[in-house]
């Protein structure tokens, strides 16, 4: 650290030559964050000090977390799920799978996981000492249902779906996972980071969530579809007993347990996504889901129309695409797999779009 300290003037003067480093989200096609809706923003900056950690000192931001978690567990078709705000989808998967592992205690635990999990289940396998079974995916990047059954034993204490992959946005057949689940009684986690808050907006209604009853829990992040500010994520469960296996004491904090990952928690990201819901509502939801599919469509579209065919058809709104050049000043990002992925968040919007479509035909000009 410096011996005297900076002048604000010069060190702000630092700040802002940094944050100009940063690029800007217009032309970002690769993220699965986006700028915070106004709103959270507002009420990010109200609760700045607020400590989850701590919810007997904070008693109003913990009565808004308990209110996000029923908004988002009634969105599931559960309202009496039990939950807690997350840092993320990766602590949810993480916590989910610990919950898993208690449930079942066995000498060599393993997971059945998908080939499109996302990285976050290596963590919570390498943290756990859980070993992962990667499942094959299907033509259409789903799960491919007939290599879970060899992959599935007597240690098996947890099965995993995505609902919304990070890469190709499909959604795993869940409802026949939920039926394996039940049959062989293995805990079933429904990974909904980036689809719980697409999918119960969409025309099509896609079997995913506490409906089909062999789910136990769900990740779903309100900073990425929800609009909310960084971080914000939600893990939802069946029953809130679940969480019961994870307390650990707290001796010297108002409460006297807590079975959350983190320790300090912020509450200013959690007023954030409650706003954001409670102030757009299932209409404005469902406002902007549509407006991101069908500019998600356009684009798919219109990269057909310049001869790249898209990999498959996305059920939320992810597109990816055989081609492998991009024109200058997009972000684009590729799959394992190789293909071009562009994430159709808020703000790419038709403008964005059509833009990106115009810069992809001058390539071939
Ligand atoms: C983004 C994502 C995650 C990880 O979420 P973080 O908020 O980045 O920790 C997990 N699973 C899926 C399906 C995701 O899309």
């Amino acid at each position: 650290m410096r011996e005297v300290g900076c002048p604000e003037k010069i060190l702000f003067t630092f700040l802002s030559l940094k944050r100009q480093e940063d690029l800007g989200y217009q032309n970002i096609l690769s993220s699965m964050c986006t700028p915070p809706h106004p709103v959270a923003a507002r009420a990010h900056a109200m609760f700045l000090e607020t400590n989850l950690g701590d919810p007997g000192l904070f008693p109003g931001t913990a009565a808004l977390e308990r209110l996000l978690v029923q908004r988002l567990a009634a969105l599931m078709h559960l309202p009496e799920a039990g939950g807690y705000a997350t840092s993320g989808g990766t602590e949810s998967n993480i916590q989910a799978f610990r919950i898993a592992k208690k449930q079942k205690p066995v000498k060599f635990p393993n997971a059945v996981v998908p080939a499109s999990g996302h990285f976050s289940f290596q963590k919570a396998s390498d943290i756990l000492g859980v070993e992962t079974r990667t499942v094959p995916l299907d033509a259409e990047f789903r799960m491919d249902t007939e290599a879970i059954d060899d992959l599935v034993d007597k240690n098996t204490v947890a099965l995993i779906g995505v609902a919304g992959t990070t890469e190709y946005g499909v959604v795993d057949p869940i409802a026949h996972l939920s039926d394996l689940a039940l049959d062989r009684e293995i805990f079933l986690h429904v990974d909904a980071a980036f689809g719980g808050l697409v999918i119960p907006f969409l025309d099509r209604q896609i079997p995913f969530d506490f409906r089909l009853p062999g789910v136990d829990s769900i990740s779903i992040d309100p900073h990425k579809m929800g609009m909310s500010t960084i971080p914000a994520g939600c893990l939802l469960v069946r029953d809130p007993e679940y969480f019961s296996s994870l307390y650990v004491d707290t001796p010297y904090l108002t409460v006297k347990q807590e079975y959350t990952l983190a320790g300090t928690r912020p509450g200013a990201s959690v007023a954030a996504a409650f706003a954001v819901l409670e102030y757009l509502g299932m209409d404005g939801m469902r406002a902007v889901i549509t407006g991101c599919m069908e500019n998600c469509r356009r684009l798919i579209e219109g990269m057909e129309t310049l001869g790249y065919e898209r990999a498959v058809t996305p059920d939320v709104n992810v597109a990816t695409f055989s081609c492998d050049r991009a024109p200058a000043g997009w972000r684009v990002s590729k799959t394992r797999a190789g293909h071009m992925r562009i994430i159709c968040m808020p703000h790419v919007n038709r403008d964005v779009v059509e833009a990106f479509l115009g810069d992809m035909s001058d390539l071939d000009a």
